[in-house]
């Protein structure tokens, strides 16, 4: 048997297919443009291998659907992004593969995958977030997503301004919430410079971990997981993570005692893969389900 992926990004599809270990046999990229010239793309390709096709994973950008018995399950719901609006890509899906669908967020794959396979493996409690176009989160709980009435949001949380930054926020919703303020985008409104073209000694990355360190100290002291695991475009800066690690000390002045902070506020292990894993180990687990 086989298990197929899509991670569906505002920029790019990522589709894949893996064995039964895992082990990626193809991968391909479909821009985003259209529910109808995508998904017509995203069809095509695991066609190829409708007949080994155990389950397909999907890890979707939002706000979707998450709830089973809604009438629109499945949907990409409110987005910015206009032509997916209130979108059945679930039932889009399955009217060409009768097949068991995981559905979750973009961000919660990503979780999911280190859970299973990377710096989360073998603990009980991982959140994940990706700093990158947005600001995402999501957490995990002996394998189960945490969710109520949607998905978290955690990347729109309040964040205090740092004294030395006069940056009003970017976020069309909050202004300056986490992602306003340390969204990739932000880094370059702010400064005129995509945040992979400022040099490492730039004093701006004290700011952006600053904003990153009251993420940590906020969901440490909401939900004391185990590991709290940083992604995405802007965490590519690693000589950041020391930055966030002495914040983080500071602003939490000791009141609970964490796990060692290199084990505890990390950058993913599988990197840019955590997606795609989480993708297909939920689909994975769907057909043992079945
Ligand atoms: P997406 O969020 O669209 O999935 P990414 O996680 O790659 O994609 O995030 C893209 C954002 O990250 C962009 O705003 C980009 O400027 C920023 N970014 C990408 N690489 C770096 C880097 N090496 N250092 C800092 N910022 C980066
Ligand atoms: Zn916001």
């Amino acid at each position: 048997m086989i298990y197929g992926s899509i991670e569906a990004g505002g920029t790019k599809f990522v589709c894949s297919v893996a064995d039964e270990e895992l082990n990626i046999q193809e991968r391909v990229n479909f821009p985003t443009t259209t529910p109808k010239e995508t998904m017509a793309l995203v069809v095509e390709f695991f066609k190829k291998y409708q007949k080994n096709l155990g389950a397909i994973g999907v890890g979707s950008f939002g706000p979707i659907d998450i709830h089973r018995e809604s009438a629109t399950y499945g949907y990409i719901t409110s987005t910015p992004k206009l032509a997916w609006q209130n979108y059945d890509f679930v039932g889009e899906l399955k009217k060409h593969f009768d097949l068991p669908i995981a559905w979750t967020t973009d961000v919660n794959v990503a979780a999911y995958g280190e859970y299973v396979m990377g710096r989360g493996q073998g603990l009980s409690s991982v959140v994940y977030y990706t700093i990158g176009t947005g600001v995402g989160g999501g957490a995990l709980q002996d394998g189960r997503f945490i969710e109520g009435f949607s998905h978290p949001e955690m990347g729109h949380m309040l964040v205090q301004r740092h004294p030395a930054d006069d940056f009003s926020g970017s976020c069309p919703f909050h202004g300056s919430c986490l992602e306003g303020m340390a969204a990739g985008p932000a880094i370059e409104k702010r400064l005129g410079k995509k945040g992979q073209d400022l040099t490492e000694d730039d004093p701006y990355w004290e700011i952006e971990a600053n904003y990153i360190a009251q993420c940590a100290y906020n969901t440490t002291l909401m939900l004391s997981p185990d590991v709290i695991i940083f992604g995405g475009g802007v965490m590519k800066q690693h000589h950041m993570m020391k930055k966030v690690h002495q914040a983080f000390t500071e602003l939490l002045q000791g009141y609970v005692t964490t796990p060692d902070l290199v084990d505890y506020i990390v950058t993913p292990a599988l990197e840019d893969n955590a997606g795609t894993f989480g993708c297909l180990a939920l689909a994975k687990e769907l057909t043992m389900q079945y």
